[in-house]
């Protein structure tokens, strides 16, 4: 009998994965907390979280009951002219937790939908408003370099260039890319904001963390005198906190540390816990006002076939109940206060450069190779970790960690002690 890993190489074609030189995927029968189990019965520790997404571990016993319960009641309804109880409740239980004051949210079924959304509703925002005057209308949108913010189109386009984007140059829209912002730029930003406010429509960022951009991570007062220029010119402020939000980065968003807050925020990956596929976009009423017209026109055409899927809704209720326990914070500080003894340990190693660490959130650079994500240190280091019962995907040579919550320290050591042996 072919197994999985047999049938798999006939018929599929993964993400982000070469067809010629990427080692066989692991086929995984069965997720239990912070571990995987593949076929032959090996055990992995996640120790990304599956693609930053899993908070509570796998398979949770909790949301697991909450999604066969609502699964029996309703599994999916077309979301224009109808609603239901999951999406109602998470909109009313998410806006207060929301790090700013927001007033709707939009619904969409993954990250980058979430910031195609995003950008696509503060286009329109301009657009709504200038019918009587064109020169009113703002069409630019500003990003930071090294920025990552999607696959879809227009989340490419807002991304920096990179080897993600190369083959669909051409095709993807203007952007003005900036660097992130630091005590020394932060004057000569604000010059340049101030030079083109009436050009600029939106600035979109990742907040503190610069993830698939291989987890840089930069300084928040220096952010904040960005997003408070930004307001002072008028420019609607998007962070995407699809891959910060819900504690990854020691408080349940990075916004948190900042105190100049988005007009508009991007969530999707913890949003259920990473059990389902869920995007959020959620604004503030000086969008929605713009939005508020009895020509039809101006209606936001957007929307997907699994938009606030009721089974997706759950779970992010479910995943919410589990977030507002003190256990998991406790859990939290612990990996955040476990991850900087490690970089204070370890932060000097020859082979190291640039450790860093924000909440649960631990990185550094494996001197080894160039500074790129196609540095193939990567699928070495994969190999190596398997081989040790752990799971890590480097990206490139840029190594971290963004595990559950649910980790044990036990675990986090196991993981420590072979993140040590990478460095030889
Ligand atoms: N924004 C950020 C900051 C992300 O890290 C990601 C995914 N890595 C996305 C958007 C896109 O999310 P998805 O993969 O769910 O489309």
């Amino acid at each position: 009998m072919q197994s999985l890993q047999e049938k798999d190489k006939l018929y599929i074609w993964h993400p982000f994965t070469s067809l010629t030189t990427a080692a066989a995927p692991l086929a995984i029968v069965k997720g239990e907390g912070v571990y995987l189990v593949d076929e032959d019965g090996n055990r992995y520790i996640d120790a990304i979280s599956s693609w930053w997404v899993n908070l509570h571990g796998h398979a949770h016993p909790y949301i697991a009951e909450k999604i066969y319960r609502q699964a029996l009641q309703l599994e999916q309804v077309i979301f224009a002219g109808f609603t239901h109880r999951p999406a109602v409740e998470l909109a009313e239980r998410l806006m207060p937790l929301l790090p700013g004051n927001f007033s709707k949210i939009f619904y969409s079924d993954n990250g980058s939908t979430a910031t195609e959304v995003a950008v696509k509703m503060a286009l329109q925002f301009w657009w709504n408003q200038s019918d009587s005057n064109s020169s009113l209308r703002r069409t630019k949108i500003v990003a930071f370099n090294n920025s990552y913010h999607g696959d879809t189109f227009g989340a490419m386009s807002v991304s920096d260039r990179s080897v993600f984007t190369r083959a669909f140059q051409d095709k993807l829209f203007d952007v003005i890319f900036i660097d992130t912002p630091t005590q020394d730029n932060i004057e000569s930003l604000k010059v340049f904001l101030h030079a083109n406010q009436d050009d600029i429509a939106a600035f979109i960022y990742e907040p503190l963390v610069q993830g698939a951009g291989g987890m840089k991570m930069y300084d928040a007062s220096s952010l904040n005198q960005l997003l408070v220029t930004c307001k002072q010119f008028g420019i609607l402020c998007i962070a995407d906190e699809v891959m910060t939000g819900f504690g990854r980065t020691g408080k349940l968003f990075a916004s948190e540390y900042i105190d100049s807050k988005p007009d508009i925020i991007c969530l999707s990956k913890g949003l259920t816990g990473g059990t389902m596929a869920l995007g959020v976009t959620a604004c503030t009423s000086r969008v929605i006002d713009a939005f508020v017209s009895s020509d039809n026109l101006k209606t936001f055409f957007h929307g997907h076939s699994f938009t606030a899927n009721p089974l997706a809704c759950t779970a992010a209720l479910a995943s919410l109940d589990l977030l507002q326990k003190d256990e998991c914070w406790q859990n939290i500080s612990m990996i955040t206060e476990k991850n900087t003894r490690f970089i204070r340990k370890t932060g000097n190693h020859h082979a190291v450069k640039n450790a860093r660490t924000l909440g649960t959130i631990m990185a550094f650079e494996l001197n080894k190779g160039k500074d790129e994500y196609l540095n193939s240190v990567s699928s070495e280091i994969t190999a190596f970790m398997l081989s040790k019962g752990i799971y890590l995907r480097p990206l490139g040579n840029t190594v971290y960690i963004m595990p559950p919550y649910c980790i044990l320290p036990e675990q986090l050591e196991v993981v420590y002690g072979a993140i040590e042996e990478v460095m030889g």
